[in-house]
């Protein structure tokens, strides 16, 4: 038996796997992840390694092989830990070793550590005033320059200049700052910094009461966690609940008792007003992760995490892999986010791989939500996770009064605008009330599906339960068996010549309210009007400061914001999610209509909530409409049960891709013949290789395949075979072979 080790794991050359022989006396001792004692080099210095994996061959002269000296901590180190996980990721998703470590081990890019230097001016501002005046008298520009710039900034209340703009914007040499420095009249100053993100807020001794059902859930979880149990917990707590709250209360029984806690929240819903709840909390015992960080920023975050100098470490997906000595809590707010799907090998999913990695660790993991993905639901009834249930508002505040326009009637009585009347009428009566108004358009998974205005029928295929999308405005394709038609030129079921690909966009509607409703002061939020840095927030600002009466956007604007003075949701085109070519198109418009209607009547003023939809009978819009979780899930579930599709059963996608068709093809057909071999007669369904929904990117072409089976680990199997089929086939070295278990999207 051999071992494979790594011996350095923070630097960027993962790539370096060494093998060493196991003796004697460690067989049957030795873990993944373990930090063990070999020798090294020519030398045989003695270093610590890795454990990665076994082999029973080794691919050296096994005469040259070294023995594994020892194990080197009985307590499995933090990188070990990390390490176990990782080569867990790669068997459960697929990929390299090389490609999961990176993912979850927080690398050191080579990049100076950050040294960020400042000049101080020492002097008041009335003796620097003098000593301008002088320097300009002598003509001495740079040192005017540079001295006018500190009396400015010590004008604003602060004596420090960034030394970085004083030698680029200003363009003043260091040997003048060095001068000037002599002679007493300012400091340069430098330190390493540790850069904190959240560094102003300050810790408060807030305290709130929890309400009854608030305190129920915490008990439960602080039962299990006083007596060393942990566990999954699935917070289904409605809009405006106080999720956050509970979330609060069990990270600070984790960190209380000495354990570190994680926070995952998605990119788009990390706002300043979330991170500073967290921030009055546990004051500057937290810290924040996100994309705008520069990677050796985010590499000193994880270090004070490992250093101990925080609890809480707040961030989107990839703060999961934060290093903590003593994790006790993984939080994941809005579990049922696409998002906590990664789109690169390994495509890890948030929630099963931080529930393995509190397996590892020993630390329990609260999924949050108003809406839970089918999945998380699914594992509270197959009795894997435990509930947790906040049922009311946390004022008690009512839910919105939901009513369901249908488009179609709108129509044939000779409305063609995209607000419906009822619509209309309620958002003259807020403004005339001084109320505020959110008009969400629902744009999520648009693909061009045709249908008719006359009577909402949208074309599907005819051998797939999903819509077709347009191409070149004339064909019709299906994204799942590439069955194709040409787009009609009138509705097959009533005859109407009003159909068409489905098109408004927020800047329509904008145009629109904007003629209609002319004094109204009218905000609009999407990915136009949020391209520049902070605008998102000052959009959000302004709204919830009251300086704009109706705000339109995209799904940006349904996440996690409180607007107490909103008291009326339009949502627009409440279907359009719902035709995409996607088995969960269902449970996204479910999601979203749930979130959209969940921002009216926040405050002490109850809300209104428009639906608007050609589709008033489906059972997403109906339930949404509802606010009735359990009956959408009860239907979706029957769907996915009758459909074959995750969570009923488990879907590995296989995408395929190279720049030669037909080799991409060949490739394609020989793929799917070894995987029919593998599978014998084993439970599992092929599908494809088929085209994706775009089926050629740059001209590199695309195709997929999917395997379906009621086991997840009957798919592991057959994956590890494919990959090493893959691997030893020179026909598949032009291809690039990606594997993806439960896709987030199918098409
Ligand atoms: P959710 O995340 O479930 O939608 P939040 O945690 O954002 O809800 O809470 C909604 C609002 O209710 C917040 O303003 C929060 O401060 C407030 N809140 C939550 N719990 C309580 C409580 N027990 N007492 C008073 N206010 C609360
Ligand atoms: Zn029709
Ligand atoms: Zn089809």
């Amino acid at each position: 038996m051999y071992g494979n080790i790594i011996v350095d794991i923070t630097h960027e050359k993962l790539d370096k796997i060494f093998q060493y022989h196991v003796p004697p006396h460690l067989d049957g001792k030795l873990e993944i992840g373990m930090e063990l004692a070999i020798p090294f080099g020519v030398g045989n210095r003695q270093i610590n390694g890795y454990l990665i994996g076994f082999s029973e061959t080794c691919d050296f002269d096994p005469e040259k092989i070294k023995d594994i000296i020892g194990i080197s901590t009985n307590r499995m180190a933090i990188e070990g830990r990390l390490v176990a996980l990782a080569v867990w990721m790669k068997e459960y998703y697929g990929g390299t070793l090389i490609q999961a470590l990176k993912t979850v081990i927080p690398i050191k890019k080579k990049e100076k550590s950050k040294e960020k230097k400042r000049i101080r001016l020492l002097l008041d501002l009335e003796t620097a005033k003098e000593k301008l005046v002088f320097f300009e008298s002598k003509n001495q520009k740079a040192r005017a320059r540079l001295l006018q710039a500190l009396i400015a900034q010590k004008e604003h209340g602060t004596d420090c200049l960034e030394y970085q703009l004083v030698s680029g914007k200003l363009n003043v040499a260091l040997s003048v700052i060095r001068a000037l420095e002599e002679q007493k009249i300012l400091v340069l100053e430098s330190d390493r910094v540790f850069r904190n993100p959240v560094q102003q807020a300050k810790k408060e001794n807030w305290s709130i009461d929890l309400t009854a059902e608030q305190a129920k859930a915490f008990r439960l979880f602080q039962g299990d966690y006083a007596t060393g149990n942990y566990a999954t917990y699935l917070l289904h707590g409605v809009t405006g609940s106080g999720k956050t709250e509970v979330y609060m209360e069990m990270i600070r029984q984790v960190v209380g008792g000495g354990g570190q806690a994680i926070v995952l929240i998605p990119e788009i819903a990390l706002t300043y007003q979330t991170v500073l709840r967290f921030y009055r909390c546990f004051g500057d015992r937290v810290s924040i992760i996100n994309s705008r960080l520069t990677p050796g920023e985010r590499y000193d975050q994880m270090q004070r995490a490992k250093e101990g100098k925080i609890d809480v470490m707040i961030g989107p997906r990839s703060a999961l892999f934060t290093p903590f000595p003593a994790l006790g809590l993984i939080v994941i707010d809005e579990e049922h986010e696409s998002t906590y799907k990664s789109e690169q090998t390994p495509r890890f999913h948030v929630r099963e791989t931080a529930i393995k990695r509190g397996e590892v660790e020993g630390a329990s993991v609260v999924l949050g939500s108003a809406t839970p993905s089918l999945e998380a639901m699914y594992r509270v009834n197959q009795g894997e996770y435990k509930l947790l249930e906040l049922t009311k508002r946390s004022g008690e505040q009512a839910m919105a009064k939901v009513q369901i326009v249908d488009m179609r009637e709108e129509l044939q009585k000779g409305n063609r605008s995209i607000l419906s009347n009822v619509l209309s009428a309620l958002i003259a009566d807020r403004l005339q009330r001084q109320e505020q108004v959110m008009l969400f358009l629902n744009r999520r998974g648009f693909a061009g599906f045709v249908s008719c205005r006359t009577c909402g029928h949208v074309i599907k295929c005819n051998h797939c339960d999903v819509s077709l999308s347009v191409h070149r405005n004339e064909r019709m394709l299906c994204h799942y068996c590439g069955y194709e038609e040409k787009k009609p030129e009138v509705c097959p079921l009533c005859n109407s010549p009003h159909i068409g690909v489905f098109q408004a966009g927020t800047q329509q509607i904008e145009d629109l309210v904007k003629k209609k409703f002319p004094t109204a002061r009218v905000l609009r939020m999407d990915m136009d009007t949020t391209k520049v840095k902070d605008s998102h927030e000052k959009i959000l600002s302004t709204f919830a400061n009251e300086e704009a009466d109706i705000l339109i956007g995209t799904q940006m604007i349904v996440k996690g914001h409180d607007f107490p003075n909103v008291t009326l949701v339009g949502v627009l085109a409440a279907d359009m999610s719902l035709y995409s070519a996607d088995y969960r198109a269902g449970e996204r418009t479910f999601q979203l209509l749930t979130q959209a209607v969940g921002r009216a009547g926040r405050g002490e003023k109850k809300g209104d909530a428009i639906v608007q939809t050609y589709s008033p009978d489906h059972y997403a819009i109906l339930t949404a409409a509802a606010q009735d979780y359990d009956a959408f899930y009860q239907k979706e579930m029957g769907y996915r049960r009758w459909m074959g599709y995750p969570p009923a059963e488990n879907l590995l996608a296989v995408y395929l891709s190279g720049k030669d068709e037909i080799v991409l093809e060949t490739a394609g057909n020989y793929l799917k013949k070894f995987a029919n071999k593998m599978i014998g007669t084993q439970d599992v369904k092929i599908i494809g290789p088929a085209s994706p929904g775009i089926g050629k990117i740059n001209d590199v072409y695309r195709k997929v395949l999917y395997l379906k089976a009621s086991n997840y680990g009957t798919l592991i199997k057959i994956k590890n075979k494919m990959e090493q089929y893959i691997e030893i086939n020179s026909g598949f070295n032009r291809i690039r072979i990606q594997f993806d278990f439960n896709p987030m999207h199918v098409g």
